[in-house]
């Protein structure tokens, strides 16, 4: 998560700052030094950014990311990791961070022409938006919502795998918000699409944004109603109730919220 300390800001600027938090992003990874992230005299080997920017304030440092095109070859100091993979080498402040520059990185690769005249679009200096050229349409970063719903009966919980999962891997249900639906209606919806069951007594639990690419994710907990688990055909492989004592082979990263949901889940009912 990001720091509650942490304020967000958008400023396109000229140059890396020195003694600031830096984010280098090569296509869509990040580029690290010594198994740590590269400092702005690290970045000197490269040629110029495609662009720098001011993405915020974490007390009295500035965070600032700078970008360089994937096909940009990298010397050999340098090496670059996919974002998702380095959370343990960078840990959790850092990769929220480094979430957030990923998020604004993604929207600016994927928005250089407008959606509604097609013309080329320009990126504003003071916010994150890209502007038409010919139309004057703006657009800004999209962010996904998706709620998340740990169901529990008595001491088991309701876990399930879909198709992409690693090996052995179960975690919570997940799914996208639909246009015009509220969190709630999404949480039943899921589940009941999902896995067949009805559930009752739904619990805020947290959120965290997943800049794979741009969701925000937003956990429950939720009670068990009635209905056996029927898995929605290619959506969800498997699905079955798990005890404290009979847990699956593999859980969810610790980088993300169903880790933190599911070990929630377990100190409620050990
Ligand atoms: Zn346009």
């Amino acid at each position: 998560m990001l720091p509650m300390a942490f304020i967000p800001a958008h400023k396109e600027a000229e140059y890396l700052s020195v003694d600031q938090i830096t984010i280098a992003l090569h296509g869509d990874t990040l580029i690290i030094c010594n198994q740590a992230l590269a400092s702005v005299a690290d970045l000197q080997a490269l040629p110029a950014a495609q662009y720098i920017i001011h993405i915020g304030q974490l007390e009295s440092q500035i965070v600032q990311m700078a970008v360089w095109d994937a096909a940009t070859p990298l010397p050999e100091t340098l090496a670059s990791i996919d974002l998702r993979a380095s959370f343990d080498l960078i840990g959790e402040m850092l990769w929220a961070l480094a979430g957030r520059a990923s998020q604004i990185a993604t929207f600016y690769r994927t928005h250089r022409f407008c959606g509604v005249c097609g013309a080329a679009t320009k990126p504003l200096t003071h916010e994150a938006a890209c502007e038409c050229t010919a139309c004057g349409h703006r657009v800004w970063p999209r962010v996904s919502p998706a709620v998340m719903v740990l169901i529990q009966r008595g001491r088991e919980m309701l876990l399930a795998r879909s198709p992409h999962f690693r090996e052995g891997m179960y975690s919570a249900l997940a799914g996208f918000v639909e246009p015009g639906e509220s969190l709630e209606q999404c949480a039943h919806r899921e589940v009941l699409e999902e896995v067949g069951v009805t559930i009752t007594n739904l619990r805020w639990f947290e959120s965290q944004s997943w800049a794979f690419p741009h969701s925000l994710m937003l956990a429950f907990f939720a009670d068990y109603v009635s209905g056996e688990i029927v898995c929605q055909p290619e959506e969800i492989e498997d699905a079955r109730w798990f005890s404290p004592d009979d847990l699956p082979p593999l859980l969810p990263g610790k980088a993300s919220i169903a880790y933190r949901l599911l070990q929630a889940g377990l100190k409620e009912n050990p």
